[in-house]
């Protein structure tokens, strides 16, 4: 206890934390102290055990305290803590990791650029998409395309391309032009299609906006296989698909945003493989390590590459890149990762638990007055709650249900995460690949009893 308070006062001094009520935590401190981690457990000063129900930031997949990758970590440093990767200087990591995830990525996304984070894998894919304009010399052609609702992360570009208000608005008017917006696939929630909604008014919002602004001034459209932090938005069957011919018919490039939905988390290696499509551009980040270390990339597909390429002259430069692109830990690190997904079949868990974790958030909002719908899939899902079924009423945002849903589990040991974006309260879940069926029915249990506690 004395520890908790001592570190909570300094917390409180020292500490800016990111995406956080900064109120609460200068007057209140941090709600917990994590100590240390196993499995899908986590464990806090004092002991206590939650369920980490959303795979930390949605990143965990391999699920905590694996020593092989310590191991891999600290052969590494000893070796070679650091080398980069600019003006053609390369390491054998930097190489065996891009072979490696060329081999799991689909099509023929099989060129890479590494970054730390997905902020900077979003930020690469922009740039790159324009570098790409440029060089076919067709410079107008600049335009990121995007869904409300969809998240890509805090940097200037990210932050344009993300439709997720609070996060928009944060530091006042966009900083950075060019990016504008479509509706998001949200069949529960939408009020135009009748009698029911199957992505029809999402496809025909993004026609219109290409229509409005010009397809001759959008060079991309950037879209999340499933819209994680708006929600786990699942698209209806056929949607991506039908991104994908719009692309092709009005020559946009396509960039699937699998910071994270990849490494796993759907049920296959991709998100996008669930939906049979091949964009021209992937970005990764979160689960390529699973958090151990930080990493992210940019994917490119080769005739992109090969286009590229061709178009350059001997001195023209691509100049992009951070210090921190092909790290060679950060490589080995996601080397072993993926690895140890390989050898335990981490995808196929994800894949084969799908049914069961629908079924029992089916039951809970079956039993619940106030869960009017679910989304999920592989091992990512959310609730979203409601005044009323029928009507789909949401609660008003003051009524905090979300919010309080997720105090109530963590309160049993459970963590989740609230998301409340436009009067809809929802509750989402992405627990680490490595979770078992029994584990998955006693996160199931704390989450039920948390909600009928609300
Ligand atoms: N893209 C998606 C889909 C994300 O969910 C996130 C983070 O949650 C990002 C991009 C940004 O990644 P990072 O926080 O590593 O910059």
């Amino acid at each position: 206890m004395e520890r908790v308070k001592s570190y909570s006062e300094k917390d409180r001094k020292y500490h800016l934390h990111p995406t956080t009520p900064l109120k609460a935590n200068f007057e209140q401190g941090p709600t917990v102290f994590m100590e240390r981690g196993e499995g899908i457990y986590l464990y806090d000063f004092e002991g206590k055990k939650y369920i980490d129900g959303l795979a930390s930031l949605w990143n965990v997949n391999i699920g905590h305290g694996r020593k092989e990758i310590a191991e891999v970590a600290k052969e590494q440093i000893e070796k070679l803590a650091y080398s980069h990767s600019f003006n053609r200087f390369s390491h054998d990591k930097v190489v065996q990791l891009a072979e490696k995830v060329a081999s799991i990525a689909p099509g023929d996304l099989n060129v890479c650029q590494f970054t730390s984070g997905g902020s900077e894998s979003n930020e690469s894919a922009f740039k790159l998409v324009r570098h790409y304009f440029q060089l076919k010399g067709m410079p107008a052609k600049n335009k990121i395309l995007s869904r409300y609702r969809g998240y890509h992360g805090v940097s200037l570009g990210a932050t344009g391309a993300t439709g997720i208000p609070a996060f928009r608005q944060m530091a006042g008017p966009p900083m950075v032009e060019g990016f504008i917006h479509a509706k998001a696939p949200y069949c529960y929630r939408c009020e135009s299609c009748q009698p029911e909604c199957n992505g029809e008014c999402a496809i025909d919002s993004i026609l219109n906006v290409i229509r409005e602004e010009g397809p001759e001034t959008i060079a991309a459209i950037i879209v999340e296989p499933i819209q994680g932090a708006g929600g786990v938005i699942v698209p209806p069957q056929g949607y991506m698909k039908k991104v994908r011919e719009i692309c092709n018919q009005y020559g946009l490039l396509m960039i699937a945003d699998e910071v994270i939905t990849g490494f796993g988390r759907t049920g296959k290696w991709f998100g996008m493989q669930r939906e049979d499509v091949v964009p021209d551009i992937m970005t990764v980040a979160k689960g390529i390590t699973s958090g151990y270390i930080p990493l992210g990339g940019v994917v490119i597909s080769e005739k992109l590459h090969r286009e590229m390429v061709d178009l350059s002259d001997q001195s023209k430069v691509f100049a992009h890149g951070f210090t921190y692109s092909g790290h060679p830990t950060a490589c080995a690190v996601a080397m072993k990762n993926i690895e140890i997904m390989e050898e335990e079949k981490l995808p196929e868990n994800a894949y084969n638990l799908e049914g069961f974790f629908r079924e029992g958030l089916e039951a809970i909002k079956e039993s619940s007055p106030i869960v009017g719908n679910v989304m999920s899939r592989g091992l990512i899902a959310s609730l979203e709650f409601v005044q009323d079924k029928d009507s789909k009423k949401a609660f008003d945002p003051s009524a905090q249900v979300a919010q309080r849903v997720f105090e109530s589990a963590l309160k049993r040991g459970l963590i989740t995460r609230a998301i409340a974006i436009d009067h809809t309260d929802i509750i989402a879940m992405c627990p680490p690949l490595n979770i078992t069926k029994e584990q998955i029915s006693d996160l199931l249990q704390i989450l039920e009893d948390s909600v009928q506690e609300v």
